[in-house]
Protein backbone atom coordinates (compact mmCIF):
# COMPACT_ATOMS: atom_id res chain seq x y z
CA UNK A 1 0.00 0.00 0.00
CA UNK A 2 1.46 3.49 -0.59
CA UNK A 3 -0.35 7.18 0.94
CA UNK A 4 0.42 9.85 -1.85
CA UNK A 5 0.67 12.60 -0.19
CA UNK A 6 -0.50 16.52 -1.29
CA UNK A 7 2.31 18.71 -2.03
CA UNK A 8 0.81 21.42 0.58
CA UNK A 9 1.81 19.04 3.22
CA UNK A 10 3.25 20.28 5.90
CA UNK A 11 6.65 18.21 7.73
CA UNK A 12 4.66 18.00 10.88
CA UNK A 13 1.38 16.20 9.82
CA UNK A 14 3.24 14.23 7.90
CA UNK A 15 5.21 13.04 10.40
CA UNK A 16 1.79 12.82 12.42
CA UNK A 17 0.49 10.21 9.84
CA UNK A 18 3.62 8.28 9.60
CA UNK A 19 3.44 7.86 13.33
CA UNK A 20 -0.07 6.16 12.84
CA UNK A 21 0.36 3.73 10.46
CA UNK A 22 3.53 2.80 12.57
CA UNK A 23 1.32 1.97 15.69
CA UNK A 24 -0.62 0.00 13.08
CA UNK A 25 1.97 -2.52 12.78
CA UNK A 26 3.95 -1.29 9.49
CA UNK A 27 7.03 0.08 8.44
CA UNK A 28 7.27 3.16 6.88
CA UNK A 29 9.26 4.17 4.43
CA UNK A 30 9.43 7.78 3.17
CA UNK A 31 9.63 9.08 -0.82
CA UNK A 32 10.40 13.05 -0.87
CA UNK A 33 10.21 13.69 -3.94
CA UNK A 34 10.13 17.64 -6.14
CA UNK A 35 6.68 16.81 -6.86
CA UNK A 36 5.62 14.54 -4.48
CA UNK A 37 5.74 12.82 -1.21
CA UNK A 38 4.94 9.16 -1.04
CA UNK A 39 4.83 6.75 1.82
CA UNK A 40 5.26 2.93 1.41
CA UNK A 41 3.91 0.81 3.77
CA UNK A 42 5.93 -2.53 4.45
CA UNK A 43 4.04 -5.37 6.35
CA UNK A 44 0.42 -6.54 6.86
CA UNK A 45 -1.94 -3.50 5.61
CA UNK A 46 -4.93 -5.62 6.34
CA UNK A 47 -5.73 -3.74 9.84
CA UNK A 48 -5.24 -0.08 8.06
CA UNK A 49 -8.54 1.53 7.25
CA UNK A 50 -7.76 2.54 3.64
CA UNK A 51 -10.83 4.75 3.34
CA UNK A 52 -10.13 6.57 6.51
CA UNK A 53 -6.64 7.38 5.28
CA UNK A 54 -7.63 8.28 1.95
CA UNK A 55 -10.16 11.05 3.42
CA UNK A 56 -7.32 12.83 5.39
CA UNK A 57 -6.94 16.20 4.08
CA UNK A 58 -3.39 15.63 3.45
CA UNK A 59 -3.76 12.54 1.71
CA UNK A 60 -4.03 12.52 -2.02
CA UNK A 61 -4.86 9.27 -3.20
CA UNK A 62 -3.96 5.36 -1.37
CA UNK A 63 -3.15 2.23 -3.64
CA UNK A 64 -2.36 -0.86 -2.91
CA UNK A 65 0.70 -2.34 -4.01
CA UNK A 66 0.22 -5.88 -5.16
CA UNK A 67 3.57 -6.77 -6.31
CA UNK A 68 5.46 -8.66 -4.14
CA UNK A 69 8.98 -6.38 -3.99
CA UNK A 70 7.79 -2.98 -2.08
CA UNK A 71 11.32 -1.22 -1.51
CA UNK A 72 12.60 -1.38 -4.72
CA UNK A 73 9.22 -0.85 -6.30
CA UNK A 74 9.01 2.44 -8.20
CA UNK A 75 5.49 2.83 -6.84
CA UNK A 76 7.49 3.44 -3.12
CA UNK A 77 10.44 5.70 -5.07
CA UNK A 78 8.85 7.46 -7.98
CA UNK A 79 12.64 9.05 -8.38
CA UNK A 80 15.09 7.35 -9.92
CA UNK A 81 17.71 6.21 -6.65
CA UNK A 82 21.17 7.70 -6.87
CA UNK A 83 23.48 5.48 -5.54
CA UNK A 84 27.18 6.58 -3.52
CA UNK A 85 30.05 4.87 -3.40
CA UNK A 86 32.53 7.02 -2.42
CA UNK A 87 32.67 10.05 -4.19
CA UNK A 88 31.26 8.21 -7.45
CA UNK A 89 27.36 8.46 -7.82
CA UNK A 90 25.41 6.16 -9.88
CA UNK A 91 21.86 6.27 -11.22
CA UNK A 92 19.28 9.33 -11.75
CA UNK A 93 21.58 10.32 -15.15
CA UNK A 94 24.91 9.04 -13.37
CA UNK A 95 26.32 6.84 -15.45
CA UNK A 96 29.40 4.42 -13.95
CA UNK A 97 31.74 2.84 -15.73
CA UNK A 98 33.46 -0.29 -13.76
CA UNK A 99 36.23 -2.41 -15.22
CA UNK A 100 39.42 -4.41 -13.66
CA UNK A 101 40.63 -7.82 -13.85
CA UNK A 102 38.42 -11.16 -13.50
CA UNK A 103 40.55 -11.85 -10.74
CA UNK A 104 43.18 -10.05 -8.34
CA UNK A 105 46.54 -11.60 -9.71
CA UNK A 106 49.08 -9.62 -7.41
CA UNK A 107 49.77 -6.09 -6.63
CA UNK A 108 51.35 -5.32 -9.89
CA UNK A 109 48.62 -5.97 -12.11
CA UNK A 110 45.99 -4.36 -10.21
CA UNK A 111 47.89 -1.38 -9.46
CA UNK A 112 48.70 -1.54 -13.06
CA UNK A 113 45.08 -2.47 -14.26
CA UNK A 114 43.55 0.41 -11.62
CA UNK A 115 45.72 2.74 -12.97
CA UNK A 116 45.07 2.47 -16.76
CA UNK A 117 41.47 2.21 -16.44
CA UNK A 118 41.43 5.41 -14.07
CA UNK A 119 43.09 6.94 -16.84
CA UNK A 120 40.41 6.14 -19.61
CA UNK A 121 37.75 7.44 -17.19
CA UNK A 122 36.59 4.54 -14.85
CA UNK A 123 35.10 5.58 -11.54
CA UNK A 124 35.19 1.82 -10.13
CA UNK A 125 37.77 -0.30 -9.73
CA UNK A 126 36.81 -4.35 -10.01
CA UNK A 127 38.19 -7.74 -8.77
CA UNK A 128 37.21 -10.75 -7.77
CA UNK A 129 39.40 -11.62 -4.30
CA UNK A 130 37.21 -14.76 -3.77
CA UNK A 131 36.01 -16.57 -6.80
CA UNK A 132 33.03 -18.56 -7.52
CA UNK A 133 34.99 -21.38 -10.36
CA UNK A 134 33.03 -24.23 -11.94
CA UNK A 135 36.11 -26.21 -11.28
CA UNK A 136 37.23 -26.39 -7.42
CA UNK A 137 40.41 -27.30 -8.78
CA UNK A 138 41.09 -23.65 -10.99
CA UNK A 139 42.24 -20.64 -9.16
CA UNK A 140 39.97 -19.77 -6.14
CA UNK A 141 41.27 -16.05 -5.72
CA UNK A 142 43.95 -14.58 -3.81
CA UNK A 143 40.94 -14.42 -0.78
CA UNK A 144 42.08 -11.95 2.14
CA UNK A 145 45.56 -11.11 0.53
CA UNK A 146 43.21 -10.08 -2.74
CA UNK A 147 41.06 -7.70 -0.93
CA UNK A 148 44.37 -6.39 0.72
CA UNK A 149 46.15 -5.79 -2.95
CA UNK A 150 42.92 -4.26 -3.91
CA UNK A 151 42.79 -1.49 -1.17
CA UNK A 152 46.53 -0.67 -2.32
CA UNK A 153 45.46 -0.23 -5.74
CA UNK A 154 42.79 2.03 -4.53
CA UNK A 155 44.79 3.76 -2.77
CA UNK A 156 47.27 4.61 -5.24
CA UNK A 157 44.69 5.56 -7.69
CA UNK A 158 41.37 6.95 -5.51
CA UNK A 159 39.52 4.68 -7.52
CA UNK A 160 36.59 2.94 -4.57
CA UNK A 161 36.74 -0.52 -5.35
CA UNK A 162 33.68 -3.52 -5.76
CA UNK A 163 34.49 -7.22 -5.20
CA UNK A 164 32.69 -10.09 -4.45
CA UNK A 165 31.87 -11.75 -1.38
CA UNK A 166 30.92 -15.71 -1.56
CA UNK A 167 29.90 -16.56 1.98
CA UNK A 168 28.47 -14.57 5.45
CA UNK A 169 31.60 -16.38 7.12
CA UNK A 170 33.73 -14.13 5.22
CA UNK A 171 31.59 -11.03 5.56
CA UNK A 172 33.76 -9.19 8.17
CA UNK A 173 36.77 -9.28 5.68
CA UNK A 174 34.76 -6.72 3.73
CA UNK A 175 34.07 -3.48 6.03
CA UNK A 176 36.35 -1.47 4.20
CA UNK A 177 34.67 -2.81 0.71
CA UNK A 178 33.24 0.09 -0.94
CA UNK A 179 31.05 -1.51 -2.90
CA UNK A 180 29.97 -5.41 -2.10
CA UNK A 181 29.58 -7.83 -4.80
CA UNK A 182 26.99 -10.29 -4.85
CA UNK A 183 27.53 -12.65 -7.57
CA UNK A 184 25.38 -14.49 -9.99
CA UNK A 185 25.61 -17.69 -8.50
CA UNK A 186 24.65 -16.21 -5.15
CA UNK A 187 21.70 -14.03 -6.08
CA UNK A 188 19.35 -16.34 -4.34
CA UNK A 189 21.53 -17.57 -0.90
CA UNK A 190 19.14 -15.43 1.02
CA UNK A 191 21.11 -15.11 4.22
CA UNK A 192 23.92 -13.74 2.62
CA UNK A 193 21.31 -11.79 1.01
CA UNK A 194 19.77 -10.36 4.54
CA UNK A 195 23.59 -10.32 6.10
CA UNK A 196 24.75 -8.01 3.75
CA UNK A 197 21.81 -5.75 3.73
CA UNK A 198 22.65 -5.78 7.64
CA UNK A 199 26.45 -4.21 7.06
CA UNK A 200 24.27 -1.23 5.46
CA UNK A 201 27.03 -0.38 2.86
CA UNK A 202 25.90 -0.28 -1.25
CA UNK A 203 25.89 -3.62 -3.17
CA UNK A 204 25.96 -5.31 -6.20
CA UNK A 205 23.30 -7.80 -7.22
CA UNK A 206 23.84 -9.80 -10.30
CA UNK A 207 21.24 -11.69 -11.80
CA UNK A 208 21.46 -15.27 -11.49
CA UNK A 209 22.00 -17.38 -14.69
CA UNK A 210 18.82 -18.80 -14.36
CA UNK A 211 16.58 -15.76 -12.75
CA UNK A 212 13.31 -13.85 -13.35
CA UNK A 213 13.38 -10.70 -12.89
CA UNK A 214 11.05 -10.80 -10.02
CA UNK A 215 13.28 -13.13 -8.52
CA UNK A 216 15.95 -10.56 -9.13
CA UNK A 217 13.72 -7.60 -7.69
CA UNK A 218 12.96 -10.15 -4.60
CA UNK A 219 16.96 -10.98 -4.16
CA UNK A 220 17.32 -6.95 -4.08
CA UNK A 221 13.91 -6.95 -1.41
CA UNK A 222 15.80 -9.31 0.64
CA UNK A 223 19.18 -6.78 0.91
CA UNK A 224 16.88 -3.79 1.69
CA UNK A 225 14.33 -5.50 4.05
CA UNK A 226 18.31 -6.50 5.68
CA UNK A 227 18.88 -2.57 5.84
CA UNK A 228 20.54 -1.17 3.09
CA UNK A 229 19.05 1.17 0.63
CA UNK A 230 21.81 1.01 -2.01
CA UNK A 231 21.49 -1.67 -4.11
CA UNK A 232 22.80 -1.34 -8.16
CA UNK A 233 21.70 -4.21 -9.77
CA UNK A 234 23.23 -5.97 -12.39
CA UNK A 235 22.53 -8.27 -15.83
CA UNK A 236 24.88 -9.85 -16.72
CA UNK A 237 23.38 -12.81 -19.64
CA UNK A 238 21.07 -15.71 -18.69
CA UNK A 239 21.16 -19.06 -19.45
CA UNK A 240 19.46 -20.09 -22.75
CA UNK A 241 19.67 -22.81 -25.69
CA UNK A 242 22.63 -21.14 -27.12
CA UNK A 243 26.62 -21.76 -25.92
CA UNK A 244 27.97 -19.51 -29.40
CA UNK A 245 28.36 -16.91 -26.85
CA UNK A 246 28.92 -17.84 -23.01
CA UNK A 247 25.45 -16.41 -21.84
CA UNK A 248 22.34 -14.55 -23.52
CA UNK A 249 22.91 -10.68 -22.53
CA UNK A 250 19.42 -9.64 -21.97
CA UNK A 251 19.11 -5.85 -22.54
CA UNK A 252 15.51 -6.01 -22.80
CA UNK A 253 15.71 -5.91 -18.88
CA UNK A 254 17.27 -2.42 -18.41
CA UNK A 255 13.87 -0.52 -19.68
CA UNK A 256 11.73 -3.18 -17.96
CA UNK A 257 13.38 -2.97 -14.57
CA UNK A 258 13.74 1.04 -15.09
CA UNK A 259 9.47 0.79 -15.39
CA UNK A 260 9.64 -1.36 -12.24
CA UNK A 261 12.07 -0.27 -9.70
CA UNK A 262 14.00 2.81 -8.97
CA UNK A 263 17.20 1.29 -8.26
CA UNK A 264 19.76 1.93 -10.84
CA UNK A 265 20.73 -1.14 -13.57
CA UNK A 266 24.20 -1.59 -14.97
CA UNK A 267 25.23 -4.00 -17.85
CA UNK A 268 27.85 -6.80 -17.40
CA UNK A 269 28.83 -7.17 -21.62
CA UNK A 270 31.93 -9.41 -20.38
CA UNK A 271 30.22 -12.58 -18.21
CA UNK A 272 27.34 -12.14 -20.75
CA UNK A 273 29.52 -12.51 -24.07
CA UNK A 274 32.47 -14.52 -22.66
CA UNK A 275 34.47 -13.19 -25.68
CA UNK A 276 36.65 -9.94 -25.79
CA UNK A 277 36.08 -9.10 -29.63
CA UNK A 278 31.69 -9.23 -28.10
CA UNK A 279 32.02 -7.06 -25.29
CA UNK A 280 32.12 -3.47 -27.55
CA UNK A 281 28.86 -3.67 -29.37
CA UNK A 282 27.17 -5.22 -26.35
CA UNK A 283 28.65 -2.52 -24.07
CA UNK A 284 27.36 0.21 -26.73
CA UNK A 285 24.02 -1.23 -26.94
CA UNK A 286 23.83 -1.26 -23.26
CA UNK A 287 24.57 2.49 -23.15
CA UNK A 288 22.10 2.97 -25.60
CA UNK A 289 19.61 1.04 -23.95
CA UNK A 290 19.27 2.78 -20.63
CA UNK A 291 21.94 0.78 -18.54
CA UNK A 292 23.35 3.11 -15.35
CA UNK A 293 26.76 1.62 -16.17
CA UNK A 294 28.36 -0.76 -16.97
CA UNK A 295 31.58 -3.41 -15.77
CA UNK A 296 34.05 -4.65 -17.69
CA UNK A 297 36.35 -6.97 -17.26
CA UNK A 298 40.20 -5.70 -17.95
CA UNK A 299 43.42 -7.67 -17.87
CA UNK A 300 46.92 -6.49 -18.88
CA UNK A 301 47.91 -10.09 -20.19
CA UNK A 302 44.79 -11.46 -20.96
CA UNK A 303 46.64 -14.60 -22.48
CA UNK A 304 47.93 -15.23 -19.26
CA UNK A 305 44.99 -14.14 -16.81
CA UNK A 306 43.86 -17.09 -13.91
CA UNK A 307 40.45 -16.16 -14.88
CA UNK A 308 38.23 -15.16 -17.65
CA UNK A 309 40.98 -14.06 -19.95
CA UNK A 310 39.07 -15.01 -23.38
CA UNK A 311 36.67 -11.94 -22.32
CA UNK A 312 39.18 -9.45 -21.05
CA UNK A 313 40.12 -6.86 -22.83
CA UNK A 314 43.25 -4.89 -23.03
CA UNK A 315 43.53 -1.96 -21.20
CA UNK A 316 44.24 0.56 -24.56
CA UNK A 317 41.22 -1.08 -26.14
CA UNK A 318 39.17 -0.39 -22.76
CA UNK A 319 40.32 3.02 -23.19
CA UNK A 320 38.99 3.49 -26.47
CA UNK A 321 35.57 1.46 -26.03
CA UNK A 322 35.23 4.05 -23.06
CA UNK A 323 35.37 6.97 -25.30
CA UNK A 324 32.91 5.16 -28.08
CA UNK A 325 30.84 5.06 -24.55
CA UNK A 326 30.74 8.23 -23.88
CA UNK A 327 29.89 9.56 -27.83
CA UNK A 328 27.00 7.09 -27.84
CA UNK A 329 25.30 8.66 -24.63
CA UNK A 330 25.20 11.87 -25.75
CA UNK A 331 23.20 11.10 -28.66
CA UNK A 332 21.10 8.40 -26.60
CA UNK A 333 17.54 9.00 -24.95
CA UNK A 334 16.63 7.03 -22.00
C1 LIG B 1 32.56 -11.73 -11.70
O1 LIG B 1 32.05 -10.59 -11.76
O2 LIG B 1 33.77 -11.95 -11.72
C2 LIG B 1 31.65 -12.88 -11.70
C3 LIG B 1 32.03 -14.07 -11.25
O3 LIG B 1 30.45 -12.59 -12.22
P1 LIG B 1 29.09 -13.43 -12.26
O4 LIG B 1 28.70 -13.66 -10.84
O5 LIG B 1 28.17 -12.55 -13.02
O6 LIG B 1 29.40 -14.72 -12.99
MN1 LIG C 1 35.07 -12.95 -14.45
Amino acid sequence: MIVILKHSTTEEKRNQLISWLKRQGVDVHVSVGEYQTVLGMVGNTDMIDKELVASLDIVDSVKVVTDPFKCCNRKFHPDDSVISVGDVKIGGGNFCMIAGPCSVESEEQIVSVAKSVKAAGAGLLRGGAFKPRTSPYDFQGLKATGLELLKIARQETGLPIVTEVMGTADLHLFEDVDLIQIGARNMQNYDLLREVGKMGKPVLLKRGLANTIKELLMSAEYIMAGGSEDVILCERGIRTFDDYTRNTLDLAVVPVLHELTHLPVIVDPSHATGLARLVRPMALAAAVCGSDGLIIEVHNDPMHALCDGAQSLLPEDYAKLAEEVRKVREVAVR
